[in-house]
């Protein structure tokens, strides 16, 4: 039994090749192989990007348990379970509406996608429709008479006209504008613009704990061709008041049950003194990503371009490359076609967001659990929906399974796993993002600094990113301010950001696996150091209302 964990992970990747299949067992040293074996496995394109709510990311959370079981941590989830399933529902378009013009069927996701927002739905079967004017320029909009009870369709600007800063139609003011209101629902012929992807993740709709509605009049993106279809003629020639055809069937929006668990797994190794083995130091990362795209992209021209326009992947803007910028990324693209064939590429693998964490996280569990115990206990949280707005992190402390106040500390791994000079121009072996250490207490920073000073390769805290006001917020973005907010002493780490950020192109191949398992030990040694000390940190810095917006 304790074999079969690893194996049913890798039968879930039957379909790759041998390299990621048969991993080996793992041992209980905290190894720099064994972080590979198992992201590889995690990682792996089968898990189809660890979205939660899909069954990629149950398929991990089962596994995460499984290996929690075989080291001999004890669950600490709901009700003696391994697991905090959040009563996440999935809010999205209920795929047995369809929207129809005379005789044509609309098609979801390439003529129209409704936006999954808590606007409730007002039924438009047999309604007629109206031109509402330039969805971006307020003065050619109708006026509120004309728009009640009726479909309101907007046009947008075309691509060409757009700036960066418009580059994206802002819905804002059209849906907080009063105007509409009484309309049956608000069309806007954004799909071309917004692009496949957008379409794709409207369709998958959002995880929401919240399933109450607001009475707004529900907003949906449609391509110039279904909304000139609609007015009869190109949108472009249309004088706003201009009625359109009638609009027949349905675009609800709906909330629907989750089709696989998103789950916190939460493990504890019991500390050895009972005086304060009722005290916990907290390790966590997420187990979840961004699952896939419909539409795949060619890796290595992703790739090429990326490392010349977007060296920080999705935190880079997005735009055209120069004249100059497009020879670089050409000679890139030729040396990898020397070498490979072109791979088209839909999973976004989250190999190091947060891949790395997590496999951390288990190897240093496992390393634990084989040891002498420390005299306080450690609490393994594997978080989810962490891309969906810190939501599993927050669900742990909002509803904690232990007592929020034993909980004496907390380090949060994320994205650990890259910090290359070829990732960062500042980055390196030493390189290491710390956030958070002192803001709550002066002692728990020290701690770790003395713990990184007996590492046999210290790291340079970059410590940058923690300055009040910093644009990126890191502070805010982290599972660590989950516990933060409730006065926990907790602290983010990560190596980086890199071209690959929140990309299908963040595989296990671009892992520094020697970076990944020093930070792992220092993590484990820091663990220990807590948990052994005399005393917990002290907290020498004012707590904040945990409902309070973060502000860093
Ligand atoms: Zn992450």
């Amino acid at each position: 039994m304790r074999r079969l964990p690893l194996l049913l992970l890798a039968l879930a990747c039957a379909r790759t090749n041998s390299v990621r299949t048969a991993p080996a067992r793992t041992s209980t040293d905290l190894s720099a192989a064994d972080l590979r074996l198992r992201l590889y496995a995690l990682a792996d394109d089968s898990m189809m990007g660890r979205a939660p709510g899909d069954p990629g990311n149950s398929i991990a959370t089962t596994h995460i348990a499984a290996e929690f079981a075989r080291f001999g941590l004890e669950p600490a989830g709901d009700n003696g379970t391994w697991f905090q399933t959040l009563p996440f529902y999935r809010r999205s378009v209920d795929r047995r509406d369809t929207l129809r013009i005379d005789g044509y069927i609309g098609k979801l996701g390439s003529d129209y996608a409704p936006i999954p927002s808590n606007a409730r739905y007002r039924p438009v079967d047999n309604t007629p429709t109206v031109y509402a004017g330039l969805a971006s320029d307020s003065s050619t909009w109708i006026d509120a008479s004309k728009a009640s009870g009726k479909v309101v369709i907007f046009s947008v600007l075309p691509l060409e006209r757009r700036t960066v800063a418009t580059r994206r139609t802002n819905l804002g003011p059209i849906v907080s504008s009063q105007r509409f209101i009484g309309a049956k629902a608000i069309l806007v012929a954004e799909l071309d613009a917004a692009g496949p992807s957008t379409a794709a993740a409207y369709l998958t709709g959002n995880l929401v704990l919240d399933t109450t509605w607001r009475d707004d009049p529900p907003v949906t993106v449609v391509s110039n061709d279904f909304a000139a279809r609609l007015i009869g003629i190109p949108l472009g020639q249309a004088m706003a008041g201009r009625t359109g055809r009638t609009l027949h069937g349905g675009m609800r929006v709906g909330v629907f049950p989750l089709e696989h668990p998103a789950r916190n797994v939460v493990g504890i190794l019991r500390g050895s003194d009972a005086s304060v083995n009722g005290q916990f130091v907290s390790l966590t990362a997420h187990n979840d990503h961004v699952g896939f795209d419909r539409a795949p992209v060619d890796h290595d021209s992703l790739r090429a371009f990326n490392s010349v326009v977007r060296p920080m992947g999705a935190d880079s803007p997005n735009r055209a490359a120069t004249a100059e910028e497009q020879k670089r990324i050409r000679t890139i693209l030729d040396s990898l076609r020397a070498i490979r064939p072109p791979r088209p590429d839909s999973i976004r693998n989250g190999a190091d967001d947060d891949g790395s964490g997590t496999v951390a996280l288990m190897e240093i569990a496992e390393n634990l659990a084989s040891g002498p115990r420390p005299r306080r206990s450690i609490l393994f949280v594997s978080h989810t929906a962490e891309e969906f707005g810190l939501l599993g992190s927050r669900w742990f402390t909002d509803h904690p399974t232990v007592n929020r106040d034993s909980i004496i500390s907390e380090i949060d791994m994320d994205m650990i796993g890259r910090g290359s000079v070829r990732d960062l121009p500042d980055a390196g072996p030493a390189y290491l993002e710390v956030i958070g250490m002192r803001r709550l207490s002066t002692e728990f920073g020290d701690v770790l600094e003395a713990v990184n000073k007996r590492q046999p390769q210290p790291f340079a805290f970059n410590l940058a990113f923690d300055a009040p006001g910093h644009p990126l917020q890191y502070y805010c973005r982290a599972d660590h301010y989950s516990y933060a907010r409730y006065g926990i002493p907790s602290v983010a780490i990560s190596r980086g950001e890199h071209m690959d950020y929140h990309q299908v192109t963040d595989e296990p191949q671009y892992i520094d696996y020697d970076a990944l398992f020093r930070v792992a030990s220092f993590v484990r040694d820091a663990a220990l150091e807590l948990a052994t000390r005399p005393r917990r940190p002290r907290l020498d810095k004012p707590k904040q209302d945990p409902r309070a917006p973060c502000r860093q």
